[in-house]
């Protein structure tokens, strides 16, 4: 097998919601090129400390933080704990939530619970780590968008609305501050095998599978070699951007 190149040795990254699925396999990705990592995760010590210890295994500091994305302080105490390991290079925006149901019968409860912690939350996040980043003249951000922004989805309109709103965030901050050095770029994964899509009904599956040219379902390393790549120096002029990673879905 070729082997990890060490290419983001002695950054540091925060993720949010690296505890499981898509978050979990970029901590292990970046770890594995020698990346330090704090990562949040919203209430599942056991599997935020699974991560943390397989990630440590690695050879790199790693700090779980529970920290609800929803919450003012989670931002500030993930950008103070990543000082504590040398400062804060790469954020990944991952934390997310569904709560679908049909337009008319969603509340508006469950429609500002999706915003909340899918666009808010990483506003929130975007703005405690540009301050460091300025003075540092470098960084960069990824945030989790989803094919559903690209191209909205009937029953998620909740969703649609926050991954939407997400590439509307990632492009208007990428002109804010491309000439301080930093990049921000979003990923619209397709259909990625996680707790998240293990819980639609076997039907919409099954629909979901037969619009994927590829004819599979994605898995979280799918998405976090792309992120790894968007983070890393080999991507230097790549700020802006929406990378469908989707076997084909969107296209
Ligand atoms: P998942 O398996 O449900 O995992 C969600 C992760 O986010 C967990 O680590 C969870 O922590 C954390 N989290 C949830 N709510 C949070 C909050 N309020 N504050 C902090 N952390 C929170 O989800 P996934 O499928 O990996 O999805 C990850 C991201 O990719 C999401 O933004 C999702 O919308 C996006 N995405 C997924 C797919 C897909 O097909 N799976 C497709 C497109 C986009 P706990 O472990 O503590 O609960």
């Amino acid at each position: 097998m070729q082997e990890t190149p060490q290419n983001l040795a002695g950054k540091c990254a925060i993720v949010t919601g690296g505890s499981r699925g898509i978050g979990r396999a970029v901590v292990l990705e970046l770890a594995r090129r020698g990346a330090n990592i704090v990562f949040s995760y919203a209430g599942n010590a056991a599997a935020a400390e699974e991560t943390r210890a397989s990630a440590a295994a690695l050879g790199v500091e790693v700090r779980a933080v529970k920290a609800n994305a929803t919450d003012p302080a989670a931002a500030p105490a993930l950008v103070d704990a990543a000082k504590e390991l040398g400062g804060v290079d790469i954020l990944v925006n991952n934390a997310g939530i569904t709560r679908d149901k049909l337009a008319a019968r969603m509340s508006a409860e469950d429609f500002e619970a999706v915003i909340a912690t899918n666009l808010t939350g990483a506003f929130l996040m975007t703005k405690a780590v540009l301050r460091p980043m300025m003075r540092a003249r470098a960084g960069a951000i990824v945030n989790l968008s989803s094919v559903v922004g690209l191209r909205g989805n009937a029953g998620q309109a909740n969703y649609a609305a926050s991954k939407a709103g997400l590439i509307g965030l990632t492009k208007s901050i990428a002109r804010e501050v491309a000439g301080a050095g930093i990049r921000v770029n979003a990923v619209a994964p397709g259909f990625i095998a996680t707790d998240m899509t293990d819980a639609m009904p076997e039907a919409a599956r099954e629909a979901t599978l037969a619009q994927i040219p590829a004819g599979r379902l994605g898995a979280p390393e799918d998405v976090a070699h792309a992120i790894a790549f968007l983070v890393s120096d080999d991507a230097a002029y790549i700020t802006g951007q929406v990378l469908a990673i989707d076997g084909g879905m969107s296209m």
